[in-house]
């Protein structure tokens, strides 16, 4: 598998959970385009909670953010209460969603035949899937974290048509490092990176594990993220806590590689 992954346009994602309301979301959106201007190096995104999806993509019109969900569900429409298709996040004007967030797999029970078809779903309807895979401590512990993370890629991409393999994201986020402030180096990082890359090669191959953008997430924050970017095959991140305020997310999209 050739290069460094330069030619991937890096993409910074913010998570915000079950954080702001639709008037705080909107605001922090226009104060953020405000800050970072016009990026053609790189793109940002926010995934606020489904309620503040319509005024944050109106917030977000005409500027360098653009808008994703945290969740999207595979039907089209029908007696689901509750869930949202990708096709009305796709009328709303969000342009992406994040899938299997191991907060969902493990408070909602989230498996990967149920991230496979969510992965489908927002492919079909035009929205970026951004899906996540990772270690639990335990795992990492007993030695597994390259059989789950290829357990986790090559089910979730199982319905994914190569063709459309360069739609999509995957991001790696250790679940120890999530919201905890114990970030994986950059180098186990990179490392995890490169088997997700490698799996996705066996999966749907080795031209759309070369394009595909694979992202770092789990406590990200100002003071790491410069050396996280700098780790070849580490193509963004998906940030959680530092994405809700915005000086820190201001500095995190402004990150510099060497
Ligand atoms: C996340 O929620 O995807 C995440 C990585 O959270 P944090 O940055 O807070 O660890």
């Amino acid at each position: 598998m050739a290069g460094a992954g330069r030619d991937r346009v890096p993409l910074i994602v913010g998570n915000w959970k079950m954080f702001k309301t639709s008037a705080e979301g909107a605001r922090f959106i226009s104060d953020l385009a405000d800050q970072i201007g016009r990026l053609d190096d790189r793109e940002v995104m926010v995934a606020p909670p489904f309620t503040g999806l319509y005024e944050a993509v109106r917030a977000a019109e005409g500027t360098s953010v653009s808008v994703a969900a945290q969740d999207v569900f595979w039907e089209w429409e029908g007696a689901y209460t509750g869930e949202v298709s990708s096709g009305m996040l796709a009328d709303l004007g969000v342009r992406g969603s994040i899938i299997g967030h191991s907060e969902r797999r493990s408070y909602f029970g989230e498996t990967d035949e149920w991230v496979a078809k969510k992965v489908w779903a927002g492919l079909e309807r035009g929205l970026l899937p951004i899906m996540c895979v990772g270690e639990t401590e335990d795992e990492r512990e007993a030695g597994l974290t390259e059989e789950v993370l290829a357990r986790q890629v090559s089910a979730g991409l199982s319905s994914v048509r190569a063709a459309d393999g360069g739609r999509l994201a995957i991001a790696y986020e250790p679940v120890w490092a999530i919201g905890t402030g114990k970030t994986a180096t950059p180098e186990t990082a990179g490392k995890a990176i490169a088997h997700v890359r490698r799996e996705v090669g066996e999966t749907l191959g080795d031209d759309i594990a070369e394009a595909v953008r694979i992202l770092y997430g789990g406590s990200v924050g100002p003071f790491n993220i410069d050396e996280l970017m700098a780790q070849p095959g580490i193509d963004g991140v998906l940030v959680g806590g530092a994405s809700l305020q915005l000086g820190s997310f201001v500095r995190i999209v402004q990150f510099e590689r060497p």
